[in-house]
């Protein structure tokens, strides 16, 4: 172990970025005491497959577990919480009276679904999707839905509402998904390729409403009718809400480090306190694609993130490439893989190239760069031009623009 390495490492979290940190440690042969504290009773695992594939039965929890322990110097504390960290005294006390000492901490601790506040929102049948519990029962209540025949209202038109509106529609049941915005994914998607994933879900039975938001659920001990702001009242068998994330930044605020959207941290995950990283959903730190600090949701800039939180807490000889990662993430929903790359949204101008497939690359421009791109079925595409611009961040518009026919030319 390098004299230098930190002797024990505290890891907040259970999910995306907790785990790719332990495997991050591993693969650099660290030596210490690791100690890794979930809420969860499950050993860390990957979320993306419980909308998808775990959604309809077609892979196990097992196949989504990140990590289990290895050997005696990893701890696990599962269905345990941090309830408070002493930066003066380095140790950071659970909800169970255990108090466990850092040299370094990282802190993973994601997000919580934002929830609805309307009257009937606690009816049971009222869910909410972020842990393979809720996948459980989301599960269940939509085969459940299905042998009813009942409707299925899904609120909020973001990647969970879109996701699921896909798997119950493939699931052959009625499906409607309202959004109050006048698009769908309007914080990640430019007004085009909303408008084209609109036309998909419409065009497979998604009944969609924009524009259109929740003002009651009706029912007895279930709801079984929900008020629209548009005055119209649809009769449900279940709702599902995806109504955004809120970080769980409360135990760093109360911990004094610096907290703005998230847990204020820098390229390499350093928080406002040397010994303390923050990762993942609940980090924010400065993007130079977006051109400001942000905080990213995304399966990737998890793991990007606790790579190099773990390289830099062990002062790791071999250190991440100078500069942010270049954000991407994913979608699946129903034949669709979308894929978006770099800021789309910071463009200021963009090129659409289709197939007779009918996939679409959108290539998006700032200045003379290229700042995004949005692949639908495109995969292959999608990922020349990720080699292409982490080789260089500022690859020129016009040459990608040229190189359409066979983007490989850009390797
Ligand atoms: P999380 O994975 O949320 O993990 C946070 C963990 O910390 C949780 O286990 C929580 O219980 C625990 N925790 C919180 N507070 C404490 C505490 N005080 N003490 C102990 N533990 C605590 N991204 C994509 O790019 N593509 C996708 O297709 C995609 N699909 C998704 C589908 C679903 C259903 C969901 C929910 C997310 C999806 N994402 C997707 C987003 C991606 O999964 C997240 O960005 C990623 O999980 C973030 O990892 P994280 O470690 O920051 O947070
Ligand atoms: P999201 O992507 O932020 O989308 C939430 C959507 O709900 C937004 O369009 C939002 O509109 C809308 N909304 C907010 N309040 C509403 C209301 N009262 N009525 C109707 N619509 C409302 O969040 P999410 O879909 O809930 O997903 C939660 C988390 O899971 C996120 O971190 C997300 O990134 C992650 N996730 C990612 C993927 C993926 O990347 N493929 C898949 C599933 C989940 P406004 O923006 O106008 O508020």
């Amino acid at each position: 172990m390098n004299p230098a390495s930190p002797q024990r490492i505290v890891i907040i979290g259970g999910g995306q970025g907790a785990g790719a940190s332990l495997r991050h440690l591993r693969a650099l042969a660290y030596g210490g005491i690791t100690s890794v504290v979930c809420a969860e009773d499950q050993y860390p695992y990957e979320r993306p497959p419980l909308s998808k594939d775990y959604l309809n039965g077609t892979t196990t929890l097992d196949a989504l577990t990140l990590c289990k322990p290895e050997n005696p110097r990893e701890q696990f504390y599962l269905a345990d919480t941090a309830e408070r960290i002493d930066p003066a005294e380095k140790v950071v006390a659970l909800r169970s009276g255990v108090s466990i000492p850092y040299d370094k901490l990282l802190i993973a601790t994601g997000g919580e679904a934002r929830k609805l506040v309307i009257a009937g929102a606690d009816f049971p049948n009222v869910h909410y999707l972020r842990t393979v519990h809720d996948a459980r029962r989301l599960r269940t209540a939509l085969a459940a839905c299905r042998a009813a025949q009942t409707l299925v209202l899904v609120i909020g038109g973001g990647w969970i509402g879109l996701e699921i509106a896909a798997a119950a529609r493939q699931a052959g049941l009625a499906t409607t998904l309202i959004e109050a915005a006048p698009q769908l994914c309007g914080r990640s998607l430019p007004a085009p390729v909303a408008a084209e994933l609109l036309r998909a879900h419409q065009d497979r039975g998604v009944n969609i409403r924009l524009g259109c938001a929740i003002h009651a659920l009706h029912g007895d001990d279930r709801a079984t009718a929900a008020t629209l702001s548009d005055g119209s009242t649809v009769p449900v068998g279940m709702v599902v809400v995806g109504i955004g994330l809120i970080p769980n930044t409360q135990l760093a605020a109360d911990a004094a480090l610096a907290v703005g959207n998230g847990i204020r941290v820098d390229v390499n995950g350093r928080t406002s306190d040397p010994h303390i990283y923050a990762v993942g959903d609940v980090a924010e730190f400065p993007c130079t694609w977006h051109g400001c600090a942000v905080r990213m949701e995304t399966w990737n800039n998890a793991n990007v993130q606790a790579a190099r939180a773990i390289s830099a807490m062990l002062q790791h000889a071999e250190s991440p490439p100078a500069g942010d990662a270049v954000p991407w993430f994913w979608s699946d929903q129903f034949d669709l893989n979308l894929q978006v790359l770099g800021a789309p949204l910071a463009g200021d101008g963009s090129l659409v190239s289709t197939d007779a497939e009918g996939g679409a690359l959108h290539l998006y421009i700032k200045s003379t760069r290229l700042i995004g791109a949005i692949g639908i079925n495109r995969a292959r595409d999608i990922r020349i031009l990720k080699r292409a611009v982490e080789r260089d961040p500022q690859l020129p518009f016009e040459r990608v623009a040229n190189c359409l026919a066979n983007l490989r030319e850009l390797l």
